[in-house]
């Protein structure tokens, strides 16, 4: 069984500046990722606000940082940890995954998010044919098409902009009166002139084969209409993955997310999280610096 100090679990930005941190620190460390490194970062259309860059793609940016990870230490894609066990060798940690097996004396979790789903009446049914959680993978298909955009956040209006350049009729559907993105970015969906529906919520999506309409509610009248679209890309948040901090009785938030100190250490010794799935402000620049602090607590702690 192979023996690693620091086991990172994720290869999304806090986990891949974890790797890169804890290699140049003289450790011996592994990546696993369920998927391709990245994590929901790939899907990111444009990045506006990370230090360096005026404009860069999720994608581009992973692709670089994945580069300089694996420079610094071992990364394991498309495979997934199934248990970690504590034991009471030097190596407390033993990583089952769908392939091997691993030790390991510290473990950063890094295991992110995924979309959370609307949970109406139909979305289950047109998964893929219509519906959609990934403006960069599906935008294509929607060029010249009228699309709806569920959410208020940043993401779901960075996500509208996105199709609106690629040629989509874009309408956001927003549960308020107000979005909760950021002021440039609701400027921005003024600018670009994209519909806005709001105080209304998705009730339904209907269609044949593929999506043909939206059945949508009035949160001030309750009145019901239809809006025909071609498609329903939906953002309106994210779940955290904490199976496996569940396992290792890792504290967890009143929403779910792991609680850390100032050093990324949870409550259980030589555990340590970071990114999406702490508690904290969710973006990209906060994940890096969270895999940077992890390392290196990982790395004091292991010497003393
Ligand atoms: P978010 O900020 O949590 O916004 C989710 C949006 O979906 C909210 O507008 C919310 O409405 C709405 N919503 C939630 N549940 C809903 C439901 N069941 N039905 C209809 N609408 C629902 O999520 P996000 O935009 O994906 O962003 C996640 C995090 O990443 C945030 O911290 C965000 O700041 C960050 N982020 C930053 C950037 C950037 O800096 N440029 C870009 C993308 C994301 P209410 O407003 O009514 O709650």
């Amino acid at each position: 069984m192979e023996q690693y100090d620091i086991i990172i679990i994720g290869a999304g930005p806090g986990g891949l500046t974890a790797g890169i941190y804890a290699g140049r620190q003289g450790t011996k460390n592994l990546i696993i990722d369920r998927d391709l490194a990245g994590g929901l970062g790939r899907e990111v259309p444009a990045m506006e606000n990370y230090p360096g860059f005026d404009n860069i793609s999720g994608l581009e940016l992973i692709e670089k940082t994945k580069a300089q990870a694996i420079k610094n230490c071992d990364l394991k894609e498309m495979e997934e940890v199934t248990e970690i066990i504590k034991t009471d060798d030097e190596y407390r940690f033993t990583v089952k995954t769908n392939k091997d097996e691993y030790k390991a004396k510290s473990i950063i979790l890094a295991t992110g998010s995924s979309h959370s789903p609307l949970n109406v009446k139909g979305e289950e049914e047109f998964k893929g044919k219509g519906v959609s959680y990934c403006a960069t993978c599906d935008g294509f298909f929607f060029a010249g098409r009228d699309i709806v955009m569920v959410g208020g956040g940043n993401s779901a209006l960075q996500e509208a902009l996105y199709l609106k350049n690629l040629g989509a009729n874009v309408t956001i559907i927003h549960r308020r009166d107000e979005f909760r993105a950021q002021k440039h970015l609701q400027e921005m969906i003024k600018q670009a002139e994209i519909n806005t529906l709001l105080n209304k919520t998705v009730e339904e999506i209907k269609g044949n084969m593929l999506v043909e309409s939206v059945v949508l509610k009035d949160t001030k009248t309750g009145e019901l209409t239809e809006v025909p679209t071609n498609g329903v890309f939906v953002s309106i948040g994210y779940i955290p993955h904490t199976e496996l901090a569940k396992q290792l009785e890792v504290e967890l938030d009143e929403s779910g997310h792991i609680i850390t100190d100032k050093n990324q250490k949870t409550n259980v010794e030589f555990v340590y999280a970071v990114g999406d799935v702490c508690v904290g402000l969710k973006q990209w620049v906060v994940a890096c610096g969270e895999g940077a602090v992890a390392a290196t607590s990982a790395f004091t702690d292991l010497q003393n």
